[in-house]
């Protein structure tokens, strides 16, 4: 198939990304994909032969939007034909997973549907779906139109997939782990991610020293859940057959210009002793967790099927600040998940105001279809979650301003990201993951910089840069 306009242009493709960082991880993987094909990278979709949707199905609202922006394509796609140019519409990632056929039925314009664990095929898809559009042009009839591939294949993705090119001001995520097994019962992951799979150590190594060669300074280790990782070994290692997510951080921290790594998202079932010790004695690892607990009552923890109850996780958020007592704590929360009495709302506040996070999200109950909470008695009224949802985001609110507000006055690196929204500011994160705004020169981008921190806010600071010569701070 010709990757050449017929102006004589590459051709360009334009990825979206919905939902979580492991989607922006796979963009960029995917991306990654089409550079060898001659696609380049359009600014945005009107620029672009070759749109591509990574969706997410978490929220009923995540999913919709994706078919919002199918019609807007569809129409696109309309006038480029009248004209008689094209656009190539794939839709990827987690509702592609989930819905596979239904997309292409409620949406005929979509050429190509895949999943997450099938992308490195982009290839052969496209030559399909080319193959499909040259019978079209003839005018002939096909029977099915677009192309799908929604299968887990047996071959991991990962052994078919090109260096990484994913850098971005010094800053990558790196997939280390996929899918889930332990079957929340309002959540779609382990249905559209497949089931648990930790990529070996060695692959993982290799990359993180790729990531570094191409200028990363931080990495951030992805998995639906991360902390379950439980890589096989190298063959030279002495401390078992696989790793834990504790002793791959310590091998990745030895990586020569590593500064910063992070991981996410983790369950609080699998913070085992040795990534609790990393948070303790890894340096180079951030003081900073997302550790979603979802509600405050062990009612509805059940409920849930979480495993875990509100003291268990007091429990290890004791011992993780007894071995960094700096550390910013976030979570994840649902409320009005089915059966949650005003009682069981009450645990969840109460568990915010003894635990205490320094940022935190927060969802009201979204019923998704294939879950076991979907058939649940007790669904609880939008009115009544809307309430509960404005009481909690109000108390974790003044929680993160309350952090935020406490590091003010005192001078911290900051890994700078990016331009801000007014002229000569940069935006950057400091080591618990909180915004700061300072006014500097675009060269600090990429670069960790001492900045001295000067207004608080509930999503951000302000700062100076006080850095001397811009050096690196880390
Ligand atoms: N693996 C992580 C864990 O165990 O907590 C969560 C990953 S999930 C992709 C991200 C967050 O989406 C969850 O922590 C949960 O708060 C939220 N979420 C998942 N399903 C949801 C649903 N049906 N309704 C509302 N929020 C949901
Ligand atoms: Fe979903 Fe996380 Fe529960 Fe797995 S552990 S089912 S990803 S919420």
């Amino acid at each position: 198939m010709s990757n050449v306009r017929s102006d004589g242009q590459r051709k360009r493709v334009f990825i979206r990304t919905y939902g979580c960082q492991m989607n922006v991880y796979d963009s960029d993987r995917m991306a990654d994909v089409l550079r060898p094909l001659g696609y380049a990278l359009a600014a945005g979709p009107a620029d672009a032969d070759l749109v591509m949707l990574n969706t997410c199905h978490i929220r009923e609202r995540a999913s919709e939007k994706v078919y919002s922006e199918l019609g807007r394509l569809r129409d696109d796609k309309a006038e480029r034909r009248a004209v008689g140019r094209d656009l190539t519409i794939v839709v990827a990632g987690c509702v592609a997973q989930a819905e596979g056929e239904e997309i292409i039925k409620r949406q005929p314009a979509v050429d190509i549907v895949v999943g997450p664990q099938a992308y490195h095929r982009l290839p052969q898809l496209l030559a399909e779906a080319e193959r499909k559009a040259a019978i079209r042009r003839a005018g002939k009839r096909l029977p099915g139109a677009g192309v799908l591939d929604t299968e887990f294949p047996a071959e991991s993705k990962f052994d078919h997939l090109p260096a990484p090119q994913g850098v971005r001001a010094g800053s990558a995520f790196l997939s280390i782990q996929e899918g889930c097994d332990k079957f929340c019962t309002f959540c779609v992951v382990p249905y559209t991610r497949g089931a648990e799979y930790s990529r070996p150590v060695s692959a993982v190594l290799a990359e993180a020293r790729q990531l570094v060669q191409a200028g990363a300074i931080e990495i951030t280790l992805l998995g639906q859940n991360v902390n379950a990782y439980h890589g096989e070994a190298p063959a030279s290692s002495l401390d078992g057959s696989t790793w834990s997510l504790g002793r791959l951080i310590r091998a990745i921290a030895e990586i020569e210009g590593v500064a910063r790594i992070r991981y996410t998202t983790s369950h609080p079932r699998d913070m085992d002793d040795e990534l609790i010790a990393a948070h303790g004695n890894v340096p180079q690892l951030m003081p900073y967790l997302h550790l979603p607990v979802q509600s405050g009552s062990d009612r509805i923890l059940e409920a849930m099927n979480r495993g875990h109850g509100r003291d268990h996780f007091r429990r290890i958020v004791d011992r993780l600040r007894g071995v960094r007592p700096d550390l910013a704590l976030s979570t994840d929360f649902i409320v009005g998940f089915p059966g949650e009495s005003d009682a069981d709302f009450d645990d969840t506040m109460r568990l915010v105001s003894e635990v205490g996070f320094a940022s935190a999200f927060s969802f009201k109950y979204s019923r998704r279809p294939g879950t076991p909470g979907w058939a649940m008695p007790g669904q609880v009224a939008e009115t009544v979650k809307a309430a509960r949802l404005a009481a909690l985001q109000a108390l974790l609110g003044e929680q993160a301003r309350d952090f935020n507000m406490s590091k003010v006055g005192t001078s911290v690196p900051v890994l700078f990201a990016e331009p801000g929204r007014k002229p000569g500011q940069v935006v950057g994160k400091t080591p618990w993951l909180q915004s700061v705004y300072a006014d500097g020169p675009a060269r600090l981008i990429g670069r960790i910089v001492d900045t001295r921190l000067t207004e608080g806010h509930a999503n951000s600071l302000a700062g100076e840069v006080v850095g001397r010569d811009y050096e690196v701070a880390a």
